[in-house]
């Protein structure tokens, strides 16, 4: 029967061209978004001090200024820079700027810092809020050993008296709440920006959250304590940020910013 076979077959090939059309959706779907590399070691690469006093630098010149000359001082060497920096504070348009003898990746590798500040602008003054408030001390301890080696610190702690009110550093959605082994009481926020923010060691969760509610910047989401695995230690908050791909990035200078910045907030 060569007919039967061949209606056979024909359907053989669209269950499988179904299955491969389902197989790509799937991988769709579940494949990580790509990050470009260069981005976020950059980002966590700046010195929180520099970011600071080019923000200061920049007020009286023009809202954005600071993006420019700190694209331009994270590049240049104090000899170059003079030049560049004169024209800067002189108005003169980023893209109309004279690069003189500068070498050319130079001025390529300036325009990209700058495009990276633009579009991630977790230094831009009041676009995130620091998360304690009040008196706190922290160190750069990312990517430390815990639990003898078996894993990395993935975040900053921020060590305070227990009770101290803990705000969301950013707008975002509830996505995790309550407790789980590590990190005790627990909030997890997505941010609009699509990264997870990660709060832990909670003494105690704001009771009003709920999963799936939107947030505004400085929502009190709970109170520093030393739940979880931090049970033996000085109370503190665990801050992680997790990228859309699952990498988490140091928090330290980007919290450093923040703290500091409180005086060029709009
Ligand atoms: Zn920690």
């Amino acid at each position: 029967m060569p007919l039967g076979k061949a209606t056979r077959l024909t359907s053989l090939g669209q269950i499988l061209s179904i299955l491969m059309i389902a197989l790509l959706a799937w991988k769709m779907l579940h494949s990580k978004p790509q990050i470009p590399e260069d981005i976020y070691p950059y980002l966590t690469s700046l010195e929180p001090d520099l970011v600071l006093s080019v923000q200061t630098e920049g007020l009286s010149l023009r809202p954005n200024a600071w993006i420019d000359i700190l694209a331009i001082r994270s590049t240049l060497s104090e000899k170059e820079l003079a030049p560049i920096i004169h024209q800067v504070y002189n108005n003169i348009h980023f893209d109309k700027i004279n690069w003189g003898t500068i070498d050319q990746n130079k001025v390529k590798s300036i325009n990209r810092k700058r495009d990276i500040l633009q579009n991630f602008p977790y230094f831009e003054p009041g676009r995130f809020t620091f998360p304690v408030k009040g008196k706190t001390w922290y160190d750069n301890t990312f990517g430390a050993d815990r639990e003898g080696g078996k894993r990395r610190h993935e975040g900053t702690d921020l060590f305070g008296p227990e009770g101290t009110p803990i705000v969301s550093v950013c707008s975002g959605r509830v996505e995790q709440l309550g407790w789980n082994r590590l990190g005790g009481e627990r909030v997890g926020i997505r941010g609009d920006d699509g990264n997870y923010y990660y709060y832990a060691h909670l003494y105690s969760i704001e009771p009003s959250l709920k999963v799936g509610q939107t947030i505004s910047q400085n929502t009190l989401i709970g109170t520093m304590g030393h739940t979880g695995d931090a049970l033996t230690t000085p109370d503190h908050l665990h801050f992680g940020i997790e990228l859309p791909n699952g990498q988490w990035i140091n928090p330290y200078p980007l919290l450093k910013v923040w703290h500091n910045q409180g005086f060029l907030a709009p």
